[in-house]
């Protein structure tokens, strides 16, 4: 018997704003989510806010500092987050060597203040517990520590289960996340490319001697059988930050990459001097296309569920707050008899402006960059040429052109200098699927074993 409107799986930023929709529409909504504690972050992740400084997903995210709350302010729609909030003022790559190609200088971008910001550093579980916090206010019935492992679809609803529980709903949100099962076993994943993993380590550290304690940070260690990288996040708190070590290929070692980038290479091991690890925590995912289309037989997709690697969480927050609209309006539609619109609405957003508005490739080229310049020192050649900051930035799609920019800004020194680098650009242009063959080749047996 259908007991919900709305059944949302997966209680993540996507899951928590979709279920807070649903339930501020009057919507029956139960939120089922397979961690004991929602506000309990176990998957590593920078816990940014991408981006502040530019239109991200149609939409800019805003910290109002006086009022406590986070905002989007194309959609209107806004939170509580009463936590500590830092600005991160510049994202910065460095090479091997130590050379730095910067979008953004923060002692330039500072001259505009808060404004000046590219990102926004925050708590994730104080994030997750003051979005809890109103969807409880709205009147979702929240189930923790159930796994949804299977779903049964009819013309007139769907039942979701777990063990030996049982909800049913006239409509589903999988808000599972990147590695989602529900798009798994209802066919969405069906003709989606696999391109890869990313797998990553997380070590939350007290102590580190950065170059800034208030900029995004990134490099690439070229010394492993497939790239490794390192992402330093600012932390809201004195003296923290967040320390990820990825690859997205499973033939890498992660703690030979933690090791090339705490230990050996001097220009990055100086950083790390006297440092101590406060929290460890870690991610498996896969990389895919996006889904094209987002809903199917009563289940709409939201958050990191449909989207190629993934949404970031402000991706995530505007697809979950827009998809339990979706359904509030679609419940609404059959309640009156007229014809449906609220979910084609949302499929159509999600097309026009994730899968058609922006590449995705563009996405993994921020991680694919060390499989086009494969050495080192060529890297540490290129990073050499910036002699200007690239703009502030951090936006992983916009961040892709503003490469692409300097890049050609580059090639009549390249030309000069080091022609020997120019077909290796060159490979930028290829498909996706060429630059990364031998790293998805490598994941080919672990996806036949799921
Ligand atoms: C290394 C790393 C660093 C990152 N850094 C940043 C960053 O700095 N800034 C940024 O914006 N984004 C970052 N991200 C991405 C960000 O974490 C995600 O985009 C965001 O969390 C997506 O939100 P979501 O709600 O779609 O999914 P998730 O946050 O993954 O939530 C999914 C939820 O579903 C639950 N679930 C899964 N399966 C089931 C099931 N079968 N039954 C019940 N519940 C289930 C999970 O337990 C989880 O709570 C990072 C990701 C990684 C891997």
């Amino acid at each position: 018997m259908i007991k919900y409107d709305v059944i949302v799986v997966g209680s993540g930023p996507a899951g928590l704003l979709a279920a807070r929709s649903a339930g501020r529409a009057g919507l029956q909504t139960v939120l089922l989510e397979r961690k004991s504690d929602i506000t309990r972050l176990d998957r590593m992740c920078g816990q940014t806010l991408v981006s502040a400084n530019d239109y991200y997903f149609d939409d800019l995210v805003n910290y109002n500092r006086e009022g406590k709350r986070i905002g989007f302010l194309n959609n209107g729609f806004s939170f509580n987050y009463d936590g500590p909030i830092k600005n991160c003022m510049a994202w910065q790559i460095f090479s091997p060597k130590g050379n730095c190609l910067p979008f953004g200088l923060p002692e330039e971008t500072s001259k505009k203040g808060e404004h000046g910001a590219v990102g926004l550093a925050y708590d994730k579980e104080i994030l997750l517990s003051c979005l809890l916090e109103e969807v409880k206010a709205s009147g979702v019935e929240i189930v923790e520590g159930i796994d949804v492992s299977s779903i049964q679809q009819d013309a007139g609803g769907v039942t979701a289960a777990g063990k030996d529980s049982f909800f049913s709903g006239k409509y589903l949100i999988a808000a599972d996340g990147t590695n989602s099962r529900i798009s798994r076993l209802t066919g969405f994943n069906e003709g989606r490319q696999l391109y890869c993993y990313l797998l990553s380590r997380g070590f939350c550290m007290q102590g580190l001697n950065l170059p800034a304690d208030n900029i995004l940070i990134s490099s690439i260690c070229f010394d492993t059988i497939a790239p490794g990288y390192m992402f330093i996040f600012p932390r809201p708190y004195a003296d923290e930050a967040n320390v990820a070590f990825l690859t997205l290929d499973p033939r890498v070692d992660l703690s030979q990459v933690g090791d090339y980038f705490m230990k050996q290479n001097p220009f990055y091991a100086s950083w790390f001097k006297g440092a101590k690890v406060i929290k460890e925590s870690a991610s498996a995912q896969y990389v895919f296309s996006p889904v094209p289309d987002p809903y199917k037989n009563r289940i709409l997709l939201a958050g990191d569920t449909g989207s190629c690697q993934e949404l970031e969480n402000t991706g995530a927050m505007i697809s979950g707050f827009k998809a339990g609209n979706a359904i509030a309006a679609a419940v609404k539609e059959d309640n009156i008899g007229i014809y449906s619109r609220g979910i084609t609405d949302y499929v159509k957003w999600w097309q026009d402006v994730y899968v058609n508005g922006y590449r995705h490739e563009d996405y993994i080229m921020n991680f694919a960059l060390p499989y086009v310049i494969d050495q080192g020192a060529d890297f540490d050649y290129i990073c050499s040429l910036a002699k200007e900051p690239l703009p502030p930035c951090w936006n992983p799609y916009a961040a892709i052109s503003h490469l692409g920019q300097f890049m050609q800004g580059i090639v009549p020194t390249i030309q000069k200098e080091r022609p020997d680098i120019l077909p290796k650009l060159a490979k930028m242009a290829k498909p996706m699927e060429e630059v990364l063959a031998e790293t998805t080749m490598a994941c080919q047996p672990i996806k036949e074993l799921e």
